[in-house]
């Protein structure tokens, strides 16, 4: 599926491993303020809009340098009323990250802390909304990649909505690889960026949000270079980004939705990330590993394993026999137990999920951890 003859591959949330048609893109010099620069951003901030289903007319697609968290930021200081009161809802490191956000921006809000994998409940949002009347908007993080949980996006939006307020979701890790519509789901602001479902590399986010907003969020920024509101009239005005825009990065971007498209658009890639999923968790449940999550709350984008209760573990020479086997794994980010991430996205397929199955067989044995069953006992099960 892909040339990485000598790289190894990244079984991580982004930057992933992408193709070698994305790769290529880069091997270009483009200047920003051209005109065949300027139709690559225009192109791409079409496509995005036609991935979210958002109609042109109400919502508009910014992009923004930097990487995921500068979009976030730049949204968060542009679509939250400085006068109002953000939910922020959380469980893991990126809802805890927005609070810390608003909190430097001087913003006031308030939190709903469901600790490191519990999903926000719609009926806990919608007693807090009622609790709290002067809450404006609500913030929540679709997949929380700390944990790969997948969190009720379309129940909660449904009662965001129902209550009059924002809804500011954080789709960095899902926007491209599971679906999300605008038109379907109520969703006033969607975060995402270049190097994670979409297999672009990284340089920049996108913010695509109701027009009406944009408009409201002139003048509020905190920031001069992450002022949302800044950057989308100028491009606007001029088709440019307003500062030296990540060039290689937005033409491998360009590159990289061509694929997506191939591929099947969103069902596609959504596809081929749950044969991933499925094949790894199958596989390494066999191994005599855990998931953190119930089977209901696995995304399709990493899953969370429990480190081996076994002494013979240790974390970082499992990751060193991984990668001497050209994988590289992503450490765990809970709080409470020990546990590592294996990321299901980017330019592989099941063919490298299997290669990286017998990969982590071979660091355990060599670690001397006592396997509970061989791979070889899986075969010919469906
Ligand atoms: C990757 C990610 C971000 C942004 O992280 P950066 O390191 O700034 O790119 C934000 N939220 C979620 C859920 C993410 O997975």
């Amino acid at each position: 599926m892909v040339d990485n003859v000598k790289e190894p591959y990244l079984l991580t949330p982004g930057p992933l491993t992408t193709s070698y048609a994305t790769k290529a893109a880069m091997l270009r010099d483009w200047g920003s303020w051209d005109d065949d620069f300027n139709q690559v951003t225009a192109d791409v901030r079409t496509q995005l809009l036609a991935m979210a289903e958002a109609a042109s007319d109400e919502y508009a697609c910014v992009p923004m340098q930097g990487s995921g968290t500068f979009a976030v930021e730049s949204a968060l200081a542009c679509a939250t009323d400085p006068n109002g009161k953000v939910l922020v809802l959380m469980n893991g490191a990126y809802g805890k990250r927005a609070a810390q956000l608003l909190q430097m921006m001087g913003r006031r809000y308030v939190t709903l802390d469901k600790g490191d994998y519990l999903p926000p409940q719609p009926n806990e949002v919608a007693a807090l909304l009622e609790q709290y009347p002067e809450i404006t908007s609500v913030f929540l993080v679709h997949c929380e990649t700390s944990s790969g949980i997948l969190n009720p996006l379309e129940a909660i939006a449904e009662v965001v909505h129902s209550h009059g307020k924002t809804l500011i979701v954080d789709a960095m890790s899902s926007f491209g690889g599971v679906p999300i519509s605008v038109l379907k789901t109520p969703i006033d602001v969607l975060i995402s960026s270049a190097n994670k479902c979409i297999e672009g590399v990284p340089g920049f986010g996108f913010v695509i949000l109701r027009r009406t907003l944009l408009e409201a969020g002139k003048g509020r920024a905190h920031s001069l270079s992450l002022d949302l509101y800044a950057q989308w009239e100028y491009m606007e005005r001029t088709g440019q980004w307003r500062f030296t825009p990540p060039t290689h990065s937005v033409v491998a971007f360009q590159a990289a939705l061509a694929q997506h498209r191939e591929e099947g658009g969103v069902a596609g890639r959504c596809a081929r990330y749950t044969r991933n999923r499925d094949a790894l968790v199958k596989g390494m449940r066999v191994l005599g590993f855990s998931t953190l999550l119930e089977d209901e709350w696995l995304s399709p984008i990493i899953t969370t394993f429990l480190s081996p209760t076994d002494p013979a573990f240790e974390f970082n020479a499992f990751y060193a026999a991984l990668k001497s086997r050209g994988f590289l794994i992503y450490p765990g980010k809970l709080t409470e137990v020990d546990s590592f991430r294996i990321g299901c996205i980017g330019q592989l397929g099941i063919t490298v999920i299997a290669q990286l199955l017998s990969a982590i067989q071979e660091a355990l044995t060599e670690m001397g951890v006592a396997l509970i069953a061989d791979l070889s006992s899986q075969s010919g099960s469906a």
